[in-house]
This record gives structure tokens, sequence and C-alpha cells, in this order.
């Protein structure tokens, strides 16, 4: 097992790092340093500037005047959709330098990081860079009664909503924030994007390469900083006229009470408790390999992974069998080691988190089932099956975010979906079967956002994505994507 090389471009980029990219150009952050480390080896990579408040206010008016002058939120659709598009070819072909950044940073596999990090973002970018030329308004028939004989030609007029608040977290950095920046982009807005502060390193690279494809300077910026400081600063600027979020459901809620005290528009994609209800007829050759990508991917840091499965009695012990032998064969390592299946977690705050529910699920009385030995350097976990948890116990309720996976047996389908909708969130849910008429039957009445079925965990640009309950407020992707980031004038003409 080996790391790759980093390109020398890597090696360098994060070193010359400011706390902010404004108006086009690096920005001094003015705020304390905050380092920024190699989950795998603990090294520090880089020590960068926060934004102070003065910084975040400079930015955000930035954001402001790119959009008052008109070059991006007025230019002519084509010519905005042909910039992105240029965009995206500049992310493509700058993808491995951006892979790199992205697995050194966050401690993901490189793998996951070539294909999903950029692959599925250039995929997701391309798709919503097209959108650009397809807003649409209504036209619509009146029947005011007020003036006799007077006729009215009414419709609806999408317009920008000026500066987008983008603020994400640390697990798919580069993905995510493309996932705000873009549609923002494609319909006119101006963006003042903030990393988490423990993985900025793609944001800034992303602006740059904007600014290369010709998107205006001041019309996407970066603040590097603390949610708490720089995101709070961000959120409660009144110029800023919509917030764009993904992170936790508790911050997804204090966000949310700083948008409806100045009216801003929000959106919000939080947290999940994703379960899956294996049926007695899966194929478990071709479900558990499923079920463990699905809980295991980037170490089980993604919203939408599995993390309770409920199965039929009749199949509990087999399938116990089998995914405590995939669990207990995977490797561990670090995410630049193309080889290491399972790599450490974010930082030694997260990594001790996750232990300590774990600890509280065995207090509570349930039987932990453990996989190979993780290594003593760096944040990891290794990864874990729960079983015999009660349907009270922390560890079916509240959101891990890490390589744990616990399963439940069932007697009654009902109490099953029951169990699984239990949960104040609603992300992502897998029914695993081939009975249609079981599976028709099940779709509607589970609480969640997007519901697979003998699969679990992909997204795709053309396929709606957000959270029932307290999992958010939206949807991002799909062929309304740019919606969130438009407002809609009704104008009415009389003649
Ligand atoms: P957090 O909620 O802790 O943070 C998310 C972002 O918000 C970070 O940039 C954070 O900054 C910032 N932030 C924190 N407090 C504030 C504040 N008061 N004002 C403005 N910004 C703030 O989430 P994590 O980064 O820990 O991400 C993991 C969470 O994200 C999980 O709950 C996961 O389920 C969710 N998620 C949801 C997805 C979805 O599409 N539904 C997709 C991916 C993740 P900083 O980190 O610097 O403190």
């Amino acid at each position: 097992m080996a790391n790759i090389d980093l390109l020398p471009a890597v090696r360098t980029f994060p070193a010359a790092l400011t706390g902010a990219f404004i108006d086009g150009a690096a920005f001094a952050g003015g705020g304390a340093p905050i380092d920024i480390v190699d989950p795998a080896s603990e090294d520090v990579i880089a020590s960068i500037a926060e934004a102070d408040p003065g910084t975040v206010d400079r930015a955000v008016r930035g954001a402001d005047r790119a959009f008052r002058d008109g070059r991006w939120s007025t230019m002519r659709p084509a010519d905005r959709e042909r910039i992105l598009m240029r965009f995206v070819d500049l992310v493509e072909r700058d993808g491995e330098m951006l892979a790199q950044l992205e697995s050194w940073n966050q401690g993901k596999s490189i793998n996951i990081a070539r294909a999903v990090d950029v692959g599925a973002s250039v995929e997701y970018m391309r798709y919503v860079a097209g959108l650009a030329t397809k807003v649409t308004g209504l036209t619509l028939d009146l029947s005011i009664p007020i003036v006799p004989g007077q006729r009215y030609h009414a419709y609806t007029r999408p317009e920008p909503l000026g500066v987008v608040a983008a603020i994400a977290p640390w697990n798919f950095s580069l993905m995510i924030a493309l996932w705000k920046v873009m549609p923002a982009l494609a319909a006119g807005c101006t963006v003042v994007l903030k990393p988490s502060e423990l993985t900025p390193l793609t944001a800034f690279r992303l602006a740059e390469l904007a600014v290369e494809a010709g998107v205006p300077a001041g019309v996407f910026n970066v603040v590097h900083g603390r949610g708490a400081t720089t995101g709070q600063a961000l959120v409660d600027h009144d110029l800023v006229r919509k917030i764009s979020f993904t992170g936790s459901t508790p911050t997804g809620k204090t966000i949310g009470r700083a948008a409806i005290a100045r009216l801003a528009r929000v959106s919000l994609e939080l947290g999940g408790k994703n379960p899956a209800l294996v049926l007695q007829d899966a194929d478990l050759s071709r479900a558990v390999p499923g079920l463990v990508a699905a809980a295991f991917l980037n170490g089980g840091q993604v919203c939408a992974a599995l993390s309770r499965i409920y199965v039929e009695r009749p199949r509990y012990d087999d399938l116990v069998a089998a995914l405590h032998d995939a669990v207990g064969g995977m490797t561990i390592g670090a995410g630049l080691d193309p080889t290491a299946q399972l790599n450490p977690l974010v930082s030694a705050d997260h990594r001790d988190k996750v232990r300590g529910h774990l600890a509280a699920a065995e207090q509570a009385g349930a039987t932990l089932l453990g996989g190979a030995t993780a290594p003593e350097r760096g944040w990891y976990i290794t990864p874990t099956l729960v079983t015999g948890a009660g349907a009270d116990a922390a560890i079916q309720r509240e959101e891990i975010f890490g390589p744990v996976l616990s399963v439940t047996p069932v007697d009654d389908i009902d109490r099953a979906v029951a169990q699984a909708n239990d949960t104040p969130y609603g992300l992502t849910a897998s029914i695993w079967t081939n009975d249609l008429d079981r599976a028709l039957d099940l779709i509607p009445r589970v609480e969640a956002g997007t519901v697979y079925v003998n699969t679990h965990v992909p997204v795709d640009p053309n396929l709606p994505f957000g959270g029932y309950k307290q999992s958010g407020i939206g949807r991002d992707f799909g062929p309304d994507a740019l919606d969130a980031y438009l407002e809609y004038k009704s104008v009415c003409i009389a003649y």
C-alpha cells in the first residue's frame, strides 16, 4: 500500500492561499490563521487566515456591485452558458489536481475524488450550464372584471435573485459547492461561497478557474473561515438575498432562523438517518455489495448514506454474516493510497464523536462487530456493524456520519416501516426486493425525499434531490434546478 505522488501544483497550491477571493483576486482574510490538516498523517497542510467580518462585508458588497452592474445578470443567456461550459472544461482539465487536493484535505479515497468529486461534478456542471438557456415563464389568461371590455396580457418573468451565500460542508466540498455555485451562476446571480473551515482548498481553485473561463470579476467570491464567525457574518449580511446551505440539521435550523429574520430566501440540504428495508425475497448476492457501498462510501460521511437496515427475520442471519464478511475484508489506509477501501474521518473531533456513539450503543446493550484494525496515526475508525440495538437507542435515531451500520430483524413489515420512519430525518431510503407488488406498496409509505429500489445513494443531475421532515427544505437538481435562484415577477398589461 503506497500513496500516489502529489502533482507539484498540488504541493505548492495551499501555501499560497489567502483567506478570501474577492473581485477576481486573492484577498487577505484579516482574521487569525486556521490550520488545514491532512487527516491521514495529521500533518498541517497549510495555515490560512480566516475572513473576518470586514472581509465578508467586502466580499458581499463586491458581489452586490457585480450583480447590479448587469454584466452577468443581464448577459445573453447563450453567452452565460458558453462561459459556464468553458468553466466546466477547465475543471475537467484540472481534474487530477482538484481530485488530489480533495483527497489530501478531506482524507477521502483518491478513487472517489476522481470519479465522484470531479467526474460526477463535471457531468452535473454541464447539465446545469445548459439550463442557462432554458429558463421559462408562463403566459396567463386573466379574467379581471373591473373595466368592461378591457383585455389583459399577463406573463411571469424569471429574474435572478441577487447575491447568493453558498455554504458547503466538508464531506464533498468541491461537489456540493458546485451544486450551489452552478445553478446560482446559470440563473444570473452572483455568489459568495464559504467552504467548511476544514476543507477550503478546492473552493479557491474553482473561483480562479471561473475567472479564467470568463466569469466577470466579483461574480464568484470565496471567504474562508469558521461557521460561527465567517459563516454567521455572511448569512446575516443584509445584501445577501438567498442562502443555499448544505450541512447538519442543527446548523440548518440556525441558518433558517437567520434567513427568516430578514426574509432572505433559503434552501437547506441537511442530515439523514437513512434506512433500508430488505425483504425476504431479496437477492443477497446483489444486495450485500450495494448495501456495503451505500453505508461505507467515504467512510459513511455522506448525507445520503445508509445507516440502518431492517431485514425480514428469515434472512437476518445470512445478511449479518455476509455483511460481516464484507466489512471485515475492507482495507484501511490513507485516501491518497488507491488500494485503501476505507479512509480516515475528516477530523479528530469527528472521529471522537463517532467513537462516543459506538461506546454509548455498546453501553445500551448493542453488539459491535468490527472490521480490520485501523492504523495508529490518522483519524481512523474501523468499519462497524451494530446488532441488537433497541428501537429507541441513540444509534438508531441520531446521524453518526461515520462507517457504522446497524442491522435489525423484523417480523412485521408495517412495524418496520414505522421504525424506518421514526426519526426526525427523511433524506433517502431503499427497498431491496424483486417483488414488484411489495415495492410499489412500500414506496409511498416511506418518508424520504428519495426512495431507491435495489440500490441506495446515487444522485443524478436530472433527479431532484432533497429532504422530507428535518432533512431540509427545497430540492437540488432536476430540470427546475434554477428555480431556487430566481424570483418570478408577474406582469399584467391592460389593452
Ligand atoms: P455543519 O452543519 O457543521 O457545517 C456546514 C457548513 O456550515 C460549514 O461550512 C460550517 O462551517 C458552516 N456553518 C456552521 N455554523 C454556521 C453558522 N452559524 N452560520 C453559517 N455557517 C455555518 O456540517 P458539516 O460540515 O459537519 O457537514 C456534515 C453535515 O452535512 C451532515 O449532517 C450531513 O448529513 C450534511 N450533509 C447534507 C447533505 C444533503 O445534501 N442533504 C449533503 C452533505 C452533507 P465550519 O465547518 O467552518 O464550521
